[in-house]
Order: C-alpha cells, then sequence, then structure tokens
C-alpha cells in the first residue's frame, strides 16, 4: 500500500531520531518514524538534564556539538518555540594537580578544533563562579558559548516542525522485526503492521543494540543507569554548568547548574557503572551527590530538593557514538550509542545523517564518521565523559 511506503523509516523518536527526521524531511525525502513509547522524547531524552556543550576532547563531537549549538541557540528567534535555551556556558573545576594537568592539555586540542575555552587561575575563576568553595582551588575552564535547554521542549519543537514539513511519526508501536528482500532492507514490521522503505535508521538509543540484533547485526550498545534530580526554582545565582572530574568512591564525576526557569538540576557518573535497563531510584544517590555539591558551593545547602529520577546511558567501549552504515545489511543506517551525550549531539548528527543518506558528505563529515565508525577498533576512551 503507498501510504505505507517511505523514503527513510527512523526507529526510536528520541534525541537522536527526532532531528534525523527533522533533517530528512528537510531534504524533501518521506520519513516515518516508529516509537514503541506515547509520545515523542519518552525514552532516555526525558531523563537527560539538558546540558549542551562543545567541549570535548576530539573533532568529531566538537564538530557536531557546535553544529548543535547553533541550532539550540536560534532555534527560538528561528521558529518561535520556547526551548529554555541558556547560554550559561561550563565550566570544569580544578582542586588538584591532576585535574589541572588533564584539563590544561585537553585545552591544546580545544583551542585546535575551535572552542572559545580559557582556564582561569583561582582568582580569575571565582569571579565567573563566586559561590566555588575558594580552599584548594587551583582554577577551571570555562567555555562560555555551552549552555543548556528543556530535552522535552526541544525535541518536541523539532517534531512539530518535521511533522509540519510531512514526516509520519507512529507512537505507541514496537519495530519487532527489519525486512530485507534481496540482502537489503526493506522495511520494518511492527507489532502492528509492516512499512516499506529502502532506509531504516536505528536510533533506538539504549535498546539499540536490541534493534540492531533484528537485523543480524552486532553493536557493543549497552545501557547504563544515571541519576538526577531538580531543586526547587531560585533566584539567579549561577550561569554555567560547573563539572567536577575528580573521582570519589561510589561516583566517577557530577555536575549540576541553574536551569533557566530557576532550578539546580544535578547528575553523577557511578563508578563503578550500573549496567542494566533498571530506572528504578535508589537512596543512595542523593546523599553521595548532595554532599560532593555542598562541599564544592557551601550556599546550595538551603537549597530544597523536588524530584529525583534515573536514566539510562546508550554506552559504548570506549564513549563514542557509533554512527555509519551497516556493512551487515545494505541500507541499514545505526546511529545509536550516544552515551551521556545525545541531546547535545542531535541537531549536528541529524543533519550529518541527512547527508549521509542523501549522498552529499563533506570532507568534515566523512574525518567524523571516521571517529563514530561502527567497525572501530573500540580501543581508546573518551576522556571527557
Ligand atoms: C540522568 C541523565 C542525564 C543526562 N544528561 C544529558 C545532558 O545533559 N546532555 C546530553 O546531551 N545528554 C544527556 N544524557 C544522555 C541522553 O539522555 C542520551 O544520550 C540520549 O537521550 C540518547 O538519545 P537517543 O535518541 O539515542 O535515545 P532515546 O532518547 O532513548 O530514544 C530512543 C527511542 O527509541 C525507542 N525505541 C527503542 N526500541 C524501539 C523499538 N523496538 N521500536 C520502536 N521504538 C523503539 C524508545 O522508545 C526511545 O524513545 C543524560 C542521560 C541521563 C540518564
Amino acid at each position: 500500500m503507498a501510504a505505507r511506503t517511505f523514503d527513510v523509516i527512523v526507529v526510536g523518536a528520541g534525541s537522536v531520531g527526532t532531528p534525523i527526521a527533522l533533517a530528512v524531511a528537510e531534504s524533501g525525502l518521506k520519513v516515518l518514524v516508529v516509537d514503541r513509547c506515547p509520545s515523542v522524547g519518552q525514552g532516555s531524552n526525558k531523563r537527560a538534564i539538558g546540558g549542551l556543550r562543545a567541549t570535548h576532547s576530539d573533532p568529531a563531537k566538537i564538530r557536531l556539538c557546535l553544529r548543535s549549538l547553533e541550532v539550540f541557540s536560534t532555534w527560538e528567534e528561528r521558529y518561535g518555540d520556547k526551548i529554555e535555551w541558556r547560554r550559561g556556558g561550563y565550566s570544569f573545576v580544578a582542586y588538584r594537580p591532576e585535574e589541572e594537568r588533564t584539563l590544561k592539555e585537553l585545552l591544546v586540542a580545544q583551542k585546535r578544533y575551535g572552542l572559545h575555552i580559557d582556564w582561569h587561575d583561582a582568582r580569575s575563576f571565582l569571579g565567573i563562579l563566586p559561590d566555588l568553595n575558594p580552599e584548594g582551588l587551583i582554577g577551571g575552564t570555562l567555555s562560555p558559548d555551552d549552555g543548556h535547554a528543556s530535552p522535552l521542549l526541544a525535541v518536541h519543537a523539532m517534531y512539530a516542525r518535521a511533522k509540519a514539513l510531512g514526516a509520519a511519526f507512529l507512537f505507541n508501536e514496537r519495530v519487532t522485526a527489519i525486512l530485507t528482500s534481496s540482502g537489503r532492507v526493506s522495511g520494518v514490521r511492527t507489532d502492528k503492521g509492516e512499512y516499506a522503505a529502502p532506509i531504516v535508521v536505528n536510533a533506538a538509543g539504549p535498546w539499540g543494540a536490541e534493534v540492531a540484533a533484528l537485523a543480524g547485526i552486532d553493536v557493543p550498545v549497552r545501557p547504563d543507569s544515571h541519576e538526577a534530580a531538580v531543586t526547587e526554582a531560585v533566584e539567579r545565582f549561577l550561569e554555567p554548568m560547573v563539572v567536577d572530574i575528580r573521582p570519589v568512591a561510589g561516583s566517577a564525576n557530577y555536575y549540576f547548574y541553574q536551569h533557566d526557569t530557576g532550578q539546580v538540576i544535578f547528575c553523577i557518573t557511578p563508578d563503578p557503572s550500573i549496567w542494566g535497563m533498571d530506572v528504578r531510584e535508589t537512596s543512595s544517590f542523593l546523599p553521595m551527590a548532595a554532599s560532593r555539591m555542598v562541599g564544592l558551593m557551601p550556599r546550595l545547602k538551603n537549597l530544597r530538593i523536588r524530584r529525583t529520577w534515573r536514566g539510562l546511558y546508550p554506552m559504548t567501549p570506549d564513549g563514542f557514538p557509533i554512527v555509519g552504515w551497516a556493512r551487515e545489511l545494505q541500507g541499514c543506517m545505526l546511529a545509536v550509542g550516544m552515551c551521556g551525550q545525545g541531546f547535545m549531539l542531535g541537531p549536528g548528527l541529524g543533519e550529518l545523517v541527512g547527508r549521509m543518506i542523501q549522498g552529499a558528505t563533506t570532507g568534515a563529515d566523512r574525518e567524523t564518521l571516521a571517529y563514530l565508525s561502527p567497525y572501530r577498533e573500540f580501543r581508546g576512551q573518551e576522556k571527557l565523559k
């Protein structure tokens, strides 16, 4: 049936599938997005705390996120939707020579790749973050062009624009098979029907390995869970996201910022990682995160926490996403393994996937794709996971 035939089918209407659909619709192709949830952005997307940074350690993610920042920061003026974008910046603090060394080493490559980032000694850094605990502070970096936005509002705005451009979305529908014909993709089967397309993009986030397995493809994406919390809204006292990469028993790092609407939102990276799909909150997260944060910024002790939640990072062995055409099955594209950065990568990645589908990649795109190749060796470790 013609109504069920598309140029491209995207599995997953999340942080990445939605901007991919938007880019494909913008290029004039007929795109269908299928998601098993009842509406857009209900997987990991709505669990993200909204941080948007181009401050990474490699040219691929820096390039993609610089483009994403352009999209997020201009969205309201271009399309009118409020997505709670704020250019608050990102800061990384150093209280030990180890962190000072790491941050200063990274700075060299980050500047080379075009980031507007600088090191500040303790005095200058306290001018930016006056509430930081000054005891033992060596300094830190600030990238003023980073910021934050609401993941739900942003993905909803992209969804509305994709729909206005003709993209079709089906919710409450789970993809149960990737269909093939003569050795290449021919569509998908869901629990409600079949849809035809010569290209299927797997953007299923933490379920990316499960969906890839439907096509007989093995991708090393494993969900690991992270907890987060939000406080009551208070008057503005904090601009940049504050990231503390000192490892302490139970957490590898933590980060927090004051959202555009006044709440402080925070999150830790558990150490060791907590693998699996369990998203029930724990009783250990809040005491651990709160004591680290109050130690770093004593003023935070007056804030009341409103809610905690837990969600999944779609992790890869080296901390880099997996993006590219699958060699195992022609017409099958992988856009999975976004780790803790799917929201910030979304718009840049969406446009890149759009160019791949059009056969219009640039030299810079090909360099980016080499970093993200599904067939790389997964040996290294991303430094700012
Ligand atoms: C606590 C926490 C804080 C975070 N903070 C940030 C942050 O500040 N900045 C940032 O950039 N990232 C952050 N992240 C990470 C971010 O949430 C993820 O990287 C991102 O949401 C992944 O996007 P995705 O589109 O790959 O997956 P998702 O957004 O989960 O989308 C995948 C979609 O696929 C659908 N799906 C799966 N299987 C099927 C199927 N068989 N059929 C149909 N549909 C299917 C799911 O329902 C889901 O909607 C955070 C994550 C957590 C948990």
